[in-house]
């Protein structure tokens, strides 16, 4: 039994697509949506939610870092948080529901409270995070690594394409990078951490639910790898006696779609980009640059799979008499979320919709952020084609009445079993 009726929830699901309609006007281009870190665009958004979030019965201020911020007591004052968020910047050309959903359905749980005046035993706090995607600096999860504290001051030397740095950027937004540490919370004062995404993949929507639980966020790895093989004539060098690249590359690229769908459904490989040289049709193809990037939710199993698939890659090159050398240049872990966060998700998932369903998350989110410092959960709405960071990124309204109704079951929940 949820705290909010359907009837309630649908009303606020009809809330939460018209504001994230309203949001989606706050754009730095006009007939699409684009809103960066620190942007006139960001503040104005911010300025939006913290209305939402003041009528919702809740102290708002704009942190350090740019992150806007909203508090609704507990029963008992300067009772521990549970942390309600996600993110409010986007990519070029976005989705209006990446980040936004999470922001304004997290805002319908207090106003739902506010109005029936209901205090629980823990504060709820939301934050719509200011950089997310890391559209504008090219580093990403500013605003959530301000929160933990683990923000690095190397940052406000990077610089936007226009050549502003994050240093002067803070200070046109009226923010002071010296003072990036005040962003940082205390351990003590937040109790949990809760993320509303829209999933991003079809996952969900193959399995016909509205309403998914997240298990862990993948880790990935990312490499350059080379084979080195001989350039040749491709009239004159018989086919027994070359040292081909490219023929060395395939064999390799079949292999790593076969043996990765072997290892784990969960694990993923990609080769997105290939350099093929000299690059000639007439001439045999001596060199191939290519990258290889691996994610999954286990650090263990994405390393096994890694080495097995390098394994593959030497054993092929040796077989065709060419060289194969690889670097790493990219390594996140997994980050799991926490099992009473998900249990309690899932309990309230299956209450509205039969059943649940755990699944990893294979895009990245704040959560991996806040999971450096307090236990994180995560909740996924199905998301039409599993279309994101794209225009065509649509949720259903009906969805989004389900994951309130879950939503609110779950916060009230872990906030009597979180304080005491
Ligand atoms: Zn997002």
């Amino acid at each position: 039994m949820s705290l909010i009726s359907s009837a309630d929830a649908q009303r606020a699901a009809a809330r939460v697509m018209a504001r994230c309609d309203a949001l989606a006007e706050i754009s730095a281009t006009a007939g699409q949506l684009t809103r960066v870190y620190l942007s006139p665009e960001h503040l104005r958004a911010n300025a939006c939610v913290g209305e939402w979030m003041r009528a919702a019965g809740m102290a708002v201020w704009q942190d350090a870092v740019g992150n806007i911020c909203g508090r609704y007591e507990a029963e008992c004052a300067d009772a521990p948080a549970l942390l309600l968020g996600s993110h409010l910047d986007t990519v070029r050309n976005a989705g209006r529901y990446d980040g936004m959903l999470g922001v304004v359905s997290a805002i319908e749980i207090v106003q739902f409270l506010h109005q029936h005046q209901l205090r629980l035993p823990l504060a709820i706090e939301i934050i719509g995070f200011g950089d997310e995607e890391g559209t504008r600096f090219g580093i990403t999860l500013l605003g959530s690594r301000g929160v933990t504290g683990n923000w690095p001051s190397t940052w406000l030397a990077q610089a936007d394409e226009n050549g502003v740095t994050v240093s002067e950027a803070l200070s046109l937004a009226g923010l002071d990078g010296q003072k990036i540490a005040q962003a940082a919370r205390r351990t003590e004062d937040i109790a949990a951490y809760l993320e509303l995404h829209i999933e991003q993949g079809p996952c969900l929507e193959q399995a016909e639910l509205a309403l998914g639980v997240v298990t862990a966020i993948n880790g990935a790895r990312r490499l350059n790898c080379t084979f080195t093989g001989q350039a040749g004539h491709a009239g004159t060098v018989p086919m027994a006696q070359r040292k081909d690249a490219l023929t060395a590359t395939a064999e390799w690229m079949v292999a790593i779609e076969a043996s990765t769908a072997r290892h784990h459904p969960q694990l993923v490989a990609t080769v997105g980009s290939l350099h093929c040289a000299p690059g000639a049709a007439n001439v045999i193809p001596g060199e191939v640059r290519l990258t290889l990037d691996v994610r999954g939710p286990e650090d263990e199993a994405l390393a096994a799979l890694l080495a097995d698939l390098l394994a593959q890659g030497q054993a092929i090159a040796e077989q065709r008499g060419v060289r194969f050398s690889t670097e790493e240049y990219y390594c996140t872990h997994a980050t799991a979320c926490d099992v009473v966060l998900q249990n309690a998700l899932t309990r309230a998932v299956s209450a509205v919709q039969g059943r649940s369903l755990s699944l990893p998350s294979g895009a990245g989110h704040d959560a991996m952020a806040i999971a450096e410092r307090w236990p994180v959960g995560m909740l996924f709405v199905r998301c039409a084609g599993g279309i994101s960071h794209h225009p065509a990124e649509a949720v259903d309204e009906d969805d989004v009445a389900l994951a309130l109704q879950a939503w609110a079951q779950a916060v009230s929940e872990l906030a009597s079993t979180l304080a005491s």
